[in-house]
């Protein structure tokens, strides 16, 4: 007899269960997001990737901050997320990801989990999402925190990003989101040929510029100021 081959069950791409809390609050803050971005000129090309809008409409910011913030957690504003840091504001967030142009297929590196919201949109985009944060109890709460929300292609690590994640690189798109004095090296030489990365450089106190790298075929690197922005500063281990 002749043996019937067992049907091959593929799992459903990994998705986070729906969240209905708070969605009116979160519709309210995308349509914010998506008429600032095009109002500031970094994305007057385009509107706002739509991909992006959606994973904001999806991702419960709410779910990301201390108690203590969760009220506000639908502002257009950064709010701190303790050990001085903070998580960034929803437009910052999404103007970075924007200029990304992640595809379901890549591989990304963010430098500065914080609470990990960035991750899970990012998430939301991608095939995978590695992700580097130096303050080891924020790394541990936001690997937890992406667990149990089900962010399931996201891993997180302790450490200092600036050498970037050589054992899973290269990579196909990286963003840093603390800023640094300089565009690392490393982060560089792990961007894949037709990779790009977002980053805030610093210029001073008090005063950033986001910048986008981007890596051609040949190997050859151009970078772009795009908008003058404010991060906390990438701190290395000494
Ligand atoms: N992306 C975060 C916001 C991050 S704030 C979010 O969505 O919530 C910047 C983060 O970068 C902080 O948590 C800070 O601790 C971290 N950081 C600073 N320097 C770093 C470094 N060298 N390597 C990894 N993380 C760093």
């Amino acid at each position: 007899m002749k043996r019937l081959l067992p049907l091959l069950l593929l799992p459903a791409a990994a998705q986070p269960a729906p969240v209905a809390e708070r969605a009116a609050e979160r519709e309210l803050m995308a349509l914010t997001v998506a008429n600032l971005a095009s109002a500031s000129g970094a994305s007057a090309k385009r509107a706002l990737d739509p991909r992006v809008l959606g994973a904001l409409r999806t991702v419960p910011r709410h779910l990301f901050v201390p108690p203590a913030a969760a009220a506000m957690a639908y502002r257009d504003t950064a709010l701190p997320i303790g050990h001085g840091q903070t998580i960034s504001q929803p437009t910052i967030v999404a103007l970075m990801t924007h200029l990304l142009e992640v595809e379901p297929s890549h591989r990304v590196l963010e430098i500065g989990t914080g609470s990990g919201y960035q991750a899970a949109i990012l998430s939301m985009l991608a095939a995978e999402v590695r992700s580097i944060e130096i303050v080891a109890p924020l790394a541990r709460e936001a690997e937890a925190r992406l667990a149990r929300l089900g962010y399931a292609n996201v891993t997180v690590r302790p450490g200092d990003g600036y050498g970037g994640w050589p054992e899973s690189g290269p990579f196909d798109r990286i963003i840093v989101t603390a800023a640094a004095p300089y565009i690392p090296k490393p982060l560089i030489a792990q961007l894949k040929p037709g990779g790009r990365m977002v980053i805030p450089v610093s210029r001073g106190r008090n005063a950033d510029e986001l910048m986008l790298v981007e890596k051609s075929r040949d190997g050859t690197t151009r970078t772009r100021r795009i908008l003058p922005v404010r991060f906390v500063p990438l701190t290395r281990e000494r």
